[in-house]
């Protein structure tokens, strides 16, 4: 733990090009891209980026405009997608940093259009069908239009198909079915004017869907950084991240007392409780108050009363004095309680826990290319 710092972040680079390779070998003969919205689902995509192309990776996904110009400046040989779209505004980045838009609507395609024609050689794109999650994506209507104007695809530089599962964590969910089929209709619908074009269905929890919705392009996220895409199984992925948070002090409660903010939670006298360099300003959610545990040297921990802002109170009753003390690194996420655990207990999702992390966390990265 860095002595000017409360909490501690580790990011194992080496675990996440494990992951991207426990991908590819679910996905013989298709390529797998890398999601590295969000900062690298808040990460560090400076350093997450890089262990990825390592690793193998030539395809990378970010969300916006602004996200993909510095991954270009670090991998300048790679091919980087834009998932929220083509905007006439942002047309010179798309053209100097050598981005390709996931088109999202008959707009964004004409815009695009339009624009490639007046480029020295017409520049990729991605054309996404909607298939059922009603976000973002053309309709069936749209389909049919299209369909009905091949010239509105002409030029346009498409070269993948794709769309997005909103199911796939549940193997068993009918409309995972249901949106294949709805995907490979479109297709039919589309190729006569767009000729032979490469296919993107599966996130991270698609790629254990089986070879029926892998396609030609992968876009896992989640499982690189570790969250189970296989919520019912043990976890097949590594884990990445590790959070310590320093202990600040430690105390014996005189008598039945209650611990921090709104009195909220009631302690027996004779209890030992820590206090916590960590808080929701760092990413320890709110919603961790007398749910969340920690962890000394493997010994349990339970968070007691409200999180503060900068810190968090445990009950190390149960722990020896020589490990909880002050100084100490507690976990937080760890072997212990990993990123989907957390997510459980403050009632969300490992990815609202990953790209919540606060920027007060130090970091430290191990692993990763030399
Ligand atoms: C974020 C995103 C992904 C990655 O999803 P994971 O569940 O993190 O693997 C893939 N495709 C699209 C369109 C996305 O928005």
């Amino acid at each position: 733990m860095p002595a000017d710092a409360g909490a501690l972040l580790t990011v194992d680079l080496d675990a996440i090009a494990a992951n991207y390779r426990r991908l590819c070998e679910e996905a013989p003969g298709a390529e797998v891209a890398s999601v590295v919205k969000a900062d690298g689902y808040g990460l560090g995509a400076d350093r997450v980026a890089p262990a990825l192309w390592a690793a193998g990776c030539r395809t990378f996904i970010v969300a916006i405009p602004a996200e993909a110009v510095p991954l270009r400046a670090m991998l300048p040989e790679a091919r980087i997608a834009v998932l929220n779209g083509f905007d006439v505004a942002a047309a010179p980045l798309f053209a100097r940093h050598r981005l390709e838009p996931v088109l999202n609507d008959l707009a964004q395609l004409d815009a695009w259009r339009a624009f490639n024609a007046a480029q020295p050689a017409p520049l990729p794109a991605i054309l996404h069908v909607d298939s059922g999650m009603n976000r973002l994506g053309l309709g069936d209507r749209d389909v049919a239009a299209l369909a009905d104007a091949p010239d509105r695809l002409a030029g346009a530089g498409i070269g993948t198909l794709m769309s997005h599962l909103a199911c796939s964590e549940e193997p068993d969910h009918p409309a995972n079915a249901q949106q294949r089929a709805a995907f490979a209709a479109a297709r039919a619908r589309l190729e006569p004017a767009l000729g032979p074009v490469a296919t993107s269905l599966a996130n991270s929890s698609g790629v254990f869907l089986g070879p029926d919705f892998h396609g030609d392009l992968l876009r896992p996220g989640a499982a690189l950084y570790g969250i189970n895409p296989r919520p019912a199984h043990v976890n097949p992925m590594h884990q990445v991240i590790q959070l310590y948070g320093k202990i600040l002090q430690v105390r014996v409660v005189d008598r039945d007392m209650t611990v921090g903010y709104g009195a909220a939670h009631r302690v027996a006298g004779g209890r030992r409780l820590a206090t916590v360099a960590i808080g929701y300003a760092d990413g320890y959610r709110r919603a961790l108050g007398s749910r969340g545990v920690a962890f000394l040297r493997g010994h349990r921990a339970p968070v007691v009363g409200r999180i503060s802002m900068d810190l968090t109170t445990i009950d190390i009753s149960r722990v020896p004095a020589d490990v909880a003390r002050p100084g100490a690194a507690a976990e937080l996420i760890g072997p212990h309680v990993d990123v989907d655990a957390v997510a459980a207990a403050a009632g969300t999702i490992g990815y609202e826990i990953l790209t919540g992390l606060g920027q007060r966390v130090a970091r430290r990265y191990v692993g990763g290319p030399a």
